[in-house]
């Protein structure tokens, strides 16, 4: 028997933390250092947004700097693991609820590399990326986590990156003191996967006027569902970088 590997949600917040040099960086390290060895990572990532659900199965899959208005540095910025179509084909093959249909085209984004260069700084570990088919309802993700779980006893790391609070027309760059809704509503969630509420969570337009603040928008929640519908009874479940920044929680969750 293998490890059974635990899955991860990740607050990635600003794509400058990708450069390290900073405390949710080191976070995300040190979370990684904890972790058995994983053969692969499936990444379920904020920004991969698509009608139907695909997974990456391109074999060099390229580093897609999916953001302007950025400094250079980070354009540069190369993340170069390799990818598995063979583990594309497999989750093809594991998911029966609905069709994942492989794109052997396309790259990394963002939310994913700037994560994986923390967790994998070497870069090699093969990466896939799963995406977020945004017709489904928040429950189709969960199901679809339910549905990967098995992925786990096969030494595949899944990685939700994302952030549980998270209002850009409210940030303030200048000045990103935590506001007080987002405190809130990061508390709030968080009592939800502690007490592995996961109806609630599937439900985050009924959580009260917080929550509709912390969550104008679904892509940077769903990715949290996607390793909640992974858990498995006994899970222990536990944060890291729980910090308010703004508007944005950079609150991170591991499960197992
Ligand atoms: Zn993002």
């Amino acid at each position: 028997m293998g490890h059974t590997m635990p899955a991860l949600f990740i607050g990635h917040g600003n794509p400058m933390y990708a450069l390290g040099h900073n405390r949710f960086h080191d976070g995300w390290r040190s979370a990684a250092l904890e972790l058995p060895a994983p053969r692969a990572v499936l990444c379920i990532s904020a920004h991969f947004e698509t009608q139907h659900t695909y997974v990456t199965g391109h074999e060099r899959p390229e580093t897609i700097h999916d953001f302007y208005g950025f400094p250079r540095r980070l354009f540069d910025v190369q993340y170069p693991a390799p990818g598995s179509l063979e583990l594309a084909r497999q989750v093809h093959a594991l998911v029966r609820s609905r069709r994942v249909r492989v794109d052997e085209g396309r790259g990394l984004d963002h939310g994913c590399w700037s994560v994986m260069t923390a967790l994998f700084p070497r870069a090699d570990v093969p990466v896939l990326q799963l995406s977020l088919d945004m017709s489904a309802p928040p429950a189709v993700h969960h199901a679809l986590g339910a549905e990967l779980a098995s992925l786990r006893e096969e030494g595949v790391l899944l990685v939700g990156s994302g952030n549980l609070v998270h209002n850009l027309s409210r940030y303030d760059f200048k000045d990103p003191a935590p506001l007080d809704w987002a405190v809130r509503a990061d508390a709030l969630l968080w009592g939800l996967v502690q007490a592995r509420d996961h109806a609630a969570l599937c439900a985050p337009g009924t959580l009260g006027e917080d929550v509709r603040l912390a969550v104008p928008t679904l892509e940077h929640y769903l990715p949290l569902l996607y390793v909640l519908g992974a858990q498995r009874d006994g899970d222990a479940v536990r944060t890291f970088n729980d910090v308010v920044e703004g508007s944005m929680s950079m609150r991170c969750v591991r499960v197992g």
